[in-house]
């Protein structure tokens, strides 16, 4: 959508694809981060985007056995916005696509699903789709394949896929919020088990870390024992866990980390989840997916203009967003290695780790985890159209 809109601002003709009627899917991440704000502003659309119901989270604390400690602080960051917002994907969609669709070059297609790739000796030339009123084809000089961690397209391609591994999964829920209860956003590692909890004003957006492929035996034991795990680890819960009554309420996230060896072929690119999916850890991959369509709209928009973008062209998409991508997921994969993997495996009460005893003493530390999570590895900047067609 991020890259659809940003095309069509730069005058390329542009069709987005999507399978469902609507953007209220399941829920599948809610932060905005800083960097993603910075966007905003940069396009002159911030204002009209903080007007949307949001919250502003501006510290992230965790607990560790019995120690709270604030780990990140994103009010030094040298952006406008010093702090994550947290919105409903779909709100945020549903933002974005009325901004592309100010542009008359911005065309978009609910419930048509791309099933196949469209070729021409040997070139990408377009998708076909399944639409309620029968096949599509579209052709084009450039098919983006930006349709998530189970990309189709991706698929068609025969890109090889490189998978990084995970530890664990996650068990996403609401549960309500009451006025009186802490503030901050939250995560709570205790011997075992792991619980993260996203201040949503009237509801706590919870996710619960069990080690992989353990959902089985979790729904197995019951949702008394459930609800029960839950409370040992936020007591304050106790009053409501109740409004748990049906498994239909958890939803499943199975984690995977993974990244394409190559990006492109002629006439397709990936990005976003379909290029690499991300751990859950520091919640980046909407961040990540954002700053790919920046990038590359970056690089192709005004060869768009002028024609079809060649391989190498399309390559450089991926030289650019590389780095940042095999940074981001190395780091992930070493938390989830040292931390997840251990936490889940233990059984002794925890204490604070060391480094995370550095960020009590010196506050200004916390600045660090602030900066990777908040603004992350090579931010991308949006170019003007001006500036795009001189290049
Ligand atoms: C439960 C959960 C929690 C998450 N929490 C966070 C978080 O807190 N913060 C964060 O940054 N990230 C989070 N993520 C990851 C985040 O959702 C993704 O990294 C991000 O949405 C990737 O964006 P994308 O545009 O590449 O793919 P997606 O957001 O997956 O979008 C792909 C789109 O393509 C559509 N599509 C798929 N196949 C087809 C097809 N064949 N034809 C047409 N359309 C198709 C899909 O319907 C979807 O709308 C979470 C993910 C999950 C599942």
């Amino acid at each position: 959508m991020m890259l659809g809109y940003l095309l069509a601002r730069a005058g390329v003709d542009v069709y987005v694809v999507e399978k469902h009627a609507d953007f209220l899917r399941d829920f599948r991440g809610d932060t905005i981060h800083p960097s993603t704000l910075e966007l905003m502003y940069e396009l002159g659309i911030l204002d009209d985007f903080l007007k949307l119901p949001h919250q502003e989270i501006r510290e992230l604390a965790g607990q560790i056995g019995n120690d709270t400690v604030t780990i990140a602080d994103f009010t030094h960051l040298p952006t406008h916005c010093q702090f994550l917002a947290l919105m409903p994907q779909w709100d945020f969609l549903s933002f974005i696509s009325k901004q592309a669709a100010t542009h008359a070059t911005f065309h978009l297609k609910m419930r048509t699903e791309v099933v196949e790739l469209l070729r021409e000796n040997g070139r990408v030339t377009g998708i076909l789709a399944k639409t309620p009123e029968g096949t599509l084809e579209i052709h084009a000089p450039l098919t983006v394949g930006a349709d998530g961690r189970h990309s189709v397209v991706r698929e068609r391609a025969g890109l090889e896929v490189i998978n990084l591994g995970a530890p664990m999964d996650v068990l996403w829920m609401r549960l309500s919020r009451k006025p009186d209860d802490p503030g901050q956003t939250f995560g709570h590692i205790e011997n075992g088990r792991i619980f993260v909890m996203l201040n949503r004003d009237d509801y706590w957006q919870c996710a619960y870390v069990i080690p992989k492929g353990t959902a089985e035996e979790i729904l197995q034991r019951g949702l008394e024992s459930f609800r029960e795990d839950i409370v040992k680890l936020s007591p304050f819960l106790r009053d409501r866990v109740d409004e748990l009554r049906d498994w239909n309420q958890v939803s499943l996230l199975t984690v995977t980390v993974d990244r394409l060896s190559r990006w492109s072929l002629a006439g397709l690119l990936c990005i976003g989840d379909a290029a690499h999916a991300m751990s859950p850890i520091g919640g980046v991959g909407i961040n990540l997916a954002i700053q790919d369509a920046v990038a590359a709209a970056n690089i192709l928009g005004a060869r768009l203009l002028k024609g079809t973008p060649t391989e190498d062209e399309l390559r450089a998409v991926q030289k650019r967003r590389e780095f940042p991508t095999r940074a981001t997921q190395w780091l992930q994969v070493l938390l989830q290695d040292r931390v997840i993997r251990r936490v889940l495996g233990s059984t002794k009460l925890l204490t604070v780790p060391w480094i995370l005893k550095l960020l009590v003493r010196w506050p200004f530390l916390r600045r660090i985890p602030a900066r990777v999570v908040g603004v992350g590895f090579r931010p991308e900047h949006v170019k003007g159209i001006n500036e795009r067609i001189a290049a």
